[in-house]
């Protein structure tokens, strides 16, 4: 691809192209090829593999994925990026680029659409426009297709409320939303001087390993989702208070917390995802008894 291997070149290059990054996109594009190969390192990738890449921009990390794995199938949004994109990617005949929103594509079909043969699990990289990272992980590990495991270069403090344990200040219902279906491994940081133009933040690469089944088991998702929702919305409140303001438990009713052996004089962000389970399965049960 056309090397830009300094922030001076990858700005000469957007100019010939007549592009300048978009804020609004998050595009903050990487020059680093070091960084990039790390990236494309932490996803142990082989020529078995099809990798989905999201926002691929100028696709500096598309090819180094390229060289290592199967099939490359990268969405991107911006059109306007598609002539450079292309051009920089041209060598390469494992690569499938598709203009389309990451919030919203289908990427069950199009796995289908592009490997059509494919039975295995693929695997999902990208630099993620900082803007949708929480959401866009979500819907990730909840899409309707199968994956072994994502790597992504996220702000460093969503890596890290994403591998929080229970206690400190970064735990909230983005760990226990992630952890419930893979198992993060912060894996190293990127300074800002490593994109043009820089971020104002730090960043960091995260890896989450899919798990095969949730981390714990629960009798229903939707309960269990709602009482760590209301444990952190009112972080401030024990448990007890935050569960009853957020509708979920009547005082007067039965006491829940001890039938699932859990002080409610305890804060939520103490709770591990075990305990959040139970307490989750006790009031499900007192729910059922009582209707
Ligand atoms: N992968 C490139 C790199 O490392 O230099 C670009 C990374 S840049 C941080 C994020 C990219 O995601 C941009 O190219 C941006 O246009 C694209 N993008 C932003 N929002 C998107 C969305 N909703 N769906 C797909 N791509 C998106």
């Amino acid at each position: 691809m056309s090397a830009a291997t300094s922030p001076t070149a990858l700005r000469a290059l957007l100019k010939n192209y007549g592009l300048t990054p978009k804020k609004g996109l998050g595009q903050h594009f990487l020059w680093e090829s070091r960084v990039v190969e790390r990236i494309a390192g932490a996803a142990d990738l082989s020529k078995k593999d099809v990798v989905l890449e999201i926002g691929p921009g100028l696709g500096i990390l598309t090819a180094a994925l390229a060289r290592q794995a199967g099939l490359v199938i990268a969405v991107e949004i911006d059109r306007n990026l598609f002539p450079l994109l292309k051009e920089n990617l041209k060598d390469y005949d494992n690569i499938r680029l598709v203009q389309g929103d990451a919030r919203t594509v289908d990427f069950g079909a199009l796995l289908q659409e592009y490997a059509p043969g494919f039975t295995g699990s693929c695997k999902v990289l990208g630099n993620l426009p900082y803007y949708i990272t929480s959401p866009l992980i979500m819907r990730l590990l909840d899409g309707g297709f199968r994956k072994e495991l994502l790597v992504f270069m996220v702000q460093k403090e969503v890596a890290e409320r994403i591998a929080a344990s229970p206690g400190g200040k970064e735990y909230g219902s983005l760990s226990v939303a992630v952890q419930y279906s893979a198992d993060p491994q912060l894996l190293f940081q990127v300074p800002p001087h490593a994109f043009y133009p820089p971020p104002e933040v730090s960043s960091a690469v995260i890896r989450l390993n899919c798990r095969k089944r949730p981390a714990v088991d629960v009798k229903d998702e939707a309960t269990f989702f709602k009482v760590v929702r209301a444990s952190f919305r009112y972080r401030r409140k024990t448990l007890k208070n935050a569960l009853r303001e957020a509708g979920l438990w009547d005082p007067t009713k039965e006491n829940i917390f001890e039938e699932a052996g859990i002080l409610p004089g305890r804060r939520g962000e103490t709770l591990d995802l075990v305990e959040f389970a139970r307490l989750a399965d006790v009031l499900l049960q007192t729910q059922e008894r009582t209707e």
